[in-house]
């Protein structure tokens, strides 16, 4: 029997659960036409509490970069004024950051235990979802913990493929961004695509009998919690921290991959890109890399799922040198690019990721890629900043059936030429 709740009740409960309100708070885009005007916005971030979206920090601003930042709604006036004050073109993204979180929930959030594909998917929803695909299609997908969180959840893993003893395998994560929350909808929907198209379609058939794909839904899953719960736009694992009050380690700074050395990473906790007191300080940062290091042997590429802004990038991210195999990834990235395109022409960029956003350390693609996993990609799924971290429910569908071509192109070519 279907519960009928309406939709005011919906969005009051959402509210009263969401202890971090965002009525009136705005996004403002702003592209700085020069170093004056890249230096205004960096002080700007340093007097007002500014929410970076894109990129992740002031620090990585620089001319003619699209930025896109969230201010609270008693600071936005002013903000704008500053801005008009220093001849800085602005467009707001957003009026109402609360009504764009109502609203991505499409006006009908799903209170009715059930999980969907077509929907976003508390923790809860997903943990339990873990353990029954698994049961639904056990000769394709089985369920490993890998590790706990901070908060000591269960870190689930699920390995997608046809047994087989020797296999090529394909490692994907979910997630490592609480408040992006199409990427662990894409992991599930890559996860129940593939299982029930084994046998129906001819390519996922190959690639199943041939590869495992191991799918970590929910990387950061105490800051996915917290997003839920909490606050909306939290970015985070959840961890103290020694020094301060302030919460959590950015965990794709979190790496060995040049931790701590370059692209602007952050040593004050308080900071959005915080990377932690060490490498693999994080409980859930240890997991993945022990995981992967122990699958070395089998792990031929990694794919790591964020939004927004629609790129597919490769290493590097701490350097602006090429990788190695530059040229071979950039042919791997256009043609996953070129599949993904063909279904509703949504437009990506592509290329090193130093290069194409910004330089970062500590990044897990960079790391996977120094380990020797020599096809290390990660996408930033829709939207380009219309929606930006809240992509409304309507458009799951649409942006998991794109992606999932690139990801079947990129497995197509592991299959074929990776040693
Ligand atoms: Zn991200």
């Amino acid at each position: 029997m279907k519960s009928m709740v309406p939709l005011g009740l919906i969005v009051a409960t959402f509210a009263l659960t969401s202890s971090r309100f965002f009525d009136s708070a705005k996004v403002f885009r702003v592209k700085p036409q020069n170093e004056k005007q890249v230096n205004f916005l960096k002080y700007l971030a340093r007097i007002k509490q500014l929410d970076f979206w894109h990129p992740d920090s002031a620090p990585h601003i620089v001319t003619q970069m699209q930025v896109d930042f969230h201010v609270s709604a008693h600071q936005s006036r002013s903000v704008q004024t500053l801005m008009e004050k220093n001849e800085i073109q602005y467009e707001i993204l957003l009026h109402n950051l609360q009504e764009e979180i109502e609203k991505q929930f499409d006006g009908k959030r799903n209170f009715t235990g059930r999980h969907s594909y077509t929907k976003y998917n508390d923790w809860d929803k997903i943990a339990a979802w873990t353990a029954r695909i698994a049961k639904i299609y056990p000769k394709l997908v089985s369920r490993i913990q890998i590790g706990n969180t901070f908060e000591k959840q269960p870190m689930y893993l699920l390995k997608v493929g046809k047994e087989n003893v020797r296999k090529k395998a394909i490692f994907m994560d979910c997630g490592i961004h609480a408040r992006e929350w199409i990427s662990p909808a894409f992991c599930q929907w890559f996860v129940k695509q593939a299982a029930s198209t084994y046998g129906k379609d001819k390519i996922m058939t190959h690639l199943l009998d041939s590869l495992n794909f191991y799918v970590l839904p929910v990387f950061n899953i105490d800051g996915y919690v917290w997003s839920w719960t909490q606050d909306r736009m939290w970015r985070k694992n959840r961890s103290k921290n020694s020094t301060t009050n302030c919460i959590g380690t950015d965990l794709n700074r979190n790496f060995a991959a040049a931790w701590g050395t370059t692209g602007f990473i952050s040593d004050d906790p308080c900071d959005e890109t915080y990377y932690g007191p060490a490498p693999e300080s994080e409980d859930e940062t240890k997991a993945v890399a022990t995981f992967i290091r122990n699958h070395l042997s089998s792990i031929k590429a990694y794919l790591t799922f964020h939004a927004y802004s629609q790129m597919l990038m490769f290493p590097y991210g701490y350097t602006f040198h090429k990788a190695p195999n530059h040229n071979e990834l950039t042919e791997v990235a256009k043609a996953a690019v070129e599949a993904l395109s063909s279904l509703y022409g949504t437009k990506y960029e592509y290329g090193p990721s130093a290069t194409v956003a910004y330089p970062t350390s500590g990044s897990s693609v960079d790391w996977a890629y120094d380990q020797g996993i020599k096809y290390s990609f990660i996408f930033e799924l829709r939207d380009e900043g219309r929606y930006g971290f809240l992509l409304p429910e309507s458009k799951i569908k649409s942006t998991c059936k794109e992606t999932m071509l690139a990801v079947k192109s990129i497995a197509n070519y592991i299959l074929s030429y990776a040693s």
